[in-house]
């Protein structure tokens, strides 16, 4: 079978999701490309928080993550179906001076006492010094929000292709070919986002892993109104009523397998909360990974000597967050819309890409 699309999506994660439903609102042909089946990737593990204030690294990337947020709110109120968007917000506790003096900058949190945290939470370890609501930090479910963007754009046409891993990209005068045993697709454009897996198409370019541990639990009529979120760690209260307590970070891991020692650190987080959270029944237990730059800000933007082909990857711990705003930044540099220099210049991949190391790509490069 041949396809001649305008634009190639290699990975359906919530990465090349997104963009391919902002690609064909814009009318854009498109086919998207995954190895797998779509959502499987990392996207499933995630807690699915839309954190732009619990995941501030600065002034630009908030602005893009308060960006992302205000576009899943649209698509919230468009989109014909249920991905778990919650909007009840993150409370993010202070159990130090620092935490208060850090949280109080923001204008737009509301602050709880410790005894008014202790109202709308009864059974929570209370915070000492307070704790701010953040209530445009919603949440969305990670794998039904993946399958709500991929739905969404194959209702405007697009073309979803599962179990096609993409080895090469071929060039050719006006555009690329992407061949597997029984199809061959020609694209004027190609966009990257296979999450971690990024680095095996573009040489060079550092990728690394940092693997994350979640635990699920039966809340048993347990109500948590909100996220409760401190240094990194979060309990998320999903709409089924279970509760995902969230998450380990650990460095230069690349298998999948949940451990002992995560098990232990996820009760430790689960306990350090809410005090006997940990014995509720456990549902279920899982691994991702976290595809992770340089500095930390994602990849977005065209590869380096190449005019058609661009890479969306690298979201760390923010893919969920900022997906929309990433699709949308892919599709402007794509149609020629104006962008912000700042975060051109942020997310250029080329800080990323050391040429010493393209002897190391496993696959045949673009
Ligand atoms: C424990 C944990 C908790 C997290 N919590 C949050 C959170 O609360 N909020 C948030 O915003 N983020 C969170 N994240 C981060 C988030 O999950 C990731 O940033 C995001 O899922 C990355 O999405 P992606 O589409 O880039 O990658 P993926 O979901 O991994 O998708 C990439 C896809 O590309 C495919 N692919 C790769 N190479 C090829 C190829 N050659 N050919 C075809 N297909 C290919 C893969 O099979 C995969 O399906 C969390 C992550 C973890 C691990």
């Amino acid at each position: 079978m041949s396809q001649n699309v305008d634009v190639a999506i290699i990975g359906g994660g919530i990465i090349g999701c997104s963009i391919a439903y902002y690609l064909s609102k814009e009318g854009l042909s498109v086919q998207l490309l995954e190895q797998n089946e779509i959502a499987q990737g990392t996207t499933q593990a995630a807690g699915g928080m839309l954190g732009a204030h619990s995941e501030y690294l600065n002034d630009m990337f908030y602005s893009f993550a308060r960006d992302s947020q205000a576009l899943y709110k649209k698509f919230h109120s468009t989109f014909n179906g249920d991905f778990g968007y919650t909007t009840s917000g993150i409370i993010q506790l202070a159990h130090s001076d620092e935490d208060r003096i850090s949280l109080s900058r923001w204008n737009d949190a509301a602050y709880l006492s410790a005894r008014q945290v202790r109202e709308r939470i009864p059974h929570i370890a209370p915070p000492a010094f307070g704790a701010y609501l953040f209530e445009d930090d919603v949440h969305v479910h990670p794998e039904k929000t993946c399958l709500a963007f991929c739905d969404a754009a194959k209702k405007l046409g697009a073309t979803i292709s599962e179990h096609f891993e993409v080895g090469n990209i071929e060039e050719l005068y006006d555009g690329y070919r992407i061949r597997n045993s029984s199809s061959v697709i020609t694209a004027k454009h190609v966009v990257i986002a296979g999450g971690a897996a990024s680095a095996e198409l573009i040489p060079g370019l550092q990728m690394t892993a940092v693997k994350g541990q979640c635990m699920q639990l039966a809340s048993m009529g347990m109500q948590l109104p909100y996220t409760l979120f401190h240094n990194g760690c979060y309990i998320i209260a999903r709409p089924d009523g279970t509760l995902v307590v969230g998450a380990t970070m650990e460095q230069d891991v690349t298998d999948l397998q949940t451990t002992y020692a995560g098990n232990l650190a996820l009760k430790d987080i689960a306990e350090r909360f809410i005090p006997g959270l940990s014995r509720l029944p456990v549902i279920a237990r899982w691994a991702g990974l976290r595809p992770k730059t340089v500095d930390d800000f994602p990849y977005i933007g065209r590869v380096p000597g190449k005019e058609n082909i661009y890479i969306a990857a690298g979201h760390f711990r923010n893919g969920i967050l900022l997906a929309p705003a990433t699709a949308c930044m892919i599709r402007d540099l794509i149609i020629g819309n104006e962008i912000n220099t700042l975060r051109i210049d942020a997310f250029n991949p080329k800080r990323g890409i050391f040429h010493e190391a393209n002897n190391r790509t496993k696959r045949q490069p673009v």
